[in-house]
């Protein structure tokens, strides 16, 4: 089937017992056995499985074409579910650009635990330099955060290829509609739900998505239900509904993105943009082979400075200034405060999240605060 009929049906189950079209939230912390001490419907405890974690679940899993899904509270207990999988000692290798809340936690929380570096991945030799005897994961996110660097995917997945290393790829800025990592070869797709997922900018998730029950899986599934770091079932209902509109809602972002970043390209007082669906985007070419859309995300560096970027956010109306992306709001942000002291974002960058107001708004307000 195709997606837009996917993203509908595969989340919603009718409810045999009211007749519902919708499924209800089943916000039982457990469930009844039969005489024989059976679990007639397959669940025991809201923990370890739930009927609307299930269909979310399901959904996700055949957005992505894989064969499971897991579904957590946020992207970042997905991402620490990876990492706890592995065997201490094992050798992690990372984007420069890494989403730097998961930087800050394998730094932070795994540090003399697992062994990491991180490199430009998008330079082959300089990847392949950095792979060691110990080295079971290289981590990739495609598009990144903020410098919308494309890595190649399937050039990765041919390097990890035969040494016993899995590729995992964070798919958060492009979702399956954009992009989808597992077909190029990937062993594990990590989306933050919280994003382009929920859409609405109201709710916490993470998912992970595999292309097969594999052993890892298991492991993986283990660290969810022991860990717990799990979605309740109204967090898992609202994502299951949102989903329903995701492949129209990208759409209308993609559209969007794309004549916002020709505009600001133009503009004499912008210095540079970064948008993979611009020709002047250094890797447009590897963009346009592995992704099916450009997605909605965008960056720009303002000519004048740090100080003339802060003004220009200030002035913006219809976007809002605040961190996080994907939902139907604009938000821009200046990311090198975010990210804090430490950073290597030019302090002269605004990130984009380009929403899903009159494109025609979004022009006329960038106009005014620029002008
Ligand atoms: C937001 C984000 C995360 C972390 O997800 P949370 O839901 O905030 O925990 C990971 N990767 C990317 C690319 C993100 O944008």
């Amino acid at each position: 089937m195709k997606i837009e009929t996917i993203a509908i049906h595969a989340g919603n189950h009718n409810d045999e017992s009211s007749k519902a079209v919708i499924q209800p939230i089943v916000l039982s912390t457990t469930f009844v056995r039969d005489e024989d001490g059976s679990f007639p419907a397959g669940y025991i405890y809201s923990r370890s499985s739930n009927p609307n974690r299930t269909s979310l679940e399901n959904v996700l899993a055949k957005l992505e074409r894989g064969a499971d899904a897991a579904a957590f509270s946020s992207g970042n207990a997905a991402g620490m579910t990876v990492f706890q999988t592995l065997a201490p000692g094992t050798h992690v290798i990372c984007p420069d650009d890494m989403y730097h809340g998961l930087r800050n936690q394998l730094k932070t929380l795994f540090a003399g635990i697992l062994e990491f570096d991180f490199i430009d991945v998008n330079d082959e030799a300089v990847l392949t330099s950095h792979i060691k005897p110990k080295t079971g994961l290289i981590w990739i996110e495609t598009p990144s955060n903020p410098l919308l660097k494309i890595t190649d995917i399937k050039k990765v997945v041919q390097i990890a290829r035969g040494k016993n290393i899995k590729v995992v790829c964070d798919n958060t800025f492009a979702t399956p509609i954009g992009q989808q990592p597992l077909a190029l070869g990937a062993d594990l797709v990590m989306h933050s739900s919280t994003k382009y997922f929920g859409g609405h900018s109201d709710l916490m998730g993470g998912a992970l998505i595999t292309p097969e029950k594999n052993e890892w899986w298991q492991k993986i599934r283990q660290v969810q239900e022991m860990g717990g770091a799990i979605p309740s079932p109204m967090d898992c209902y609202f994502l299951a509904r949102s989903i329903k509109t995701l492949p129209y809602r990208i759409r209308g972002h993609v559209h969007n993105a794309q004549l916002l970043a020709e505009y600001l390209e133009k503009h004499p007082k912008i210095e540079k943009v970064m948008y993979p669906g611009l020709q002047s985007h250094p890797q447009h070419e590897i963009a346009k082979q592995q992704m099916l859309n450009f997605g909605g995300m965008l960056s720009f560096l303002v000519k004048a400075g740090a100080d003339e970027s802060k003004r220009v956010i200030n002035k913006l109306k219809v976007f809002t200034q605040a961190t996080s992306l994907g939902g139907v709001e604009s938000l821009i942000e200046h990311r090198g405060s975010v990210e804090g002291p430490d950073t290597k974002t030019p302090q002269n960058l605004l990130r984009v999240s380009v929403g899903l107001e009159h494109i025609d708004d979004l022009i006329e307000d960038m106009e005014q605060a620029l002008g």
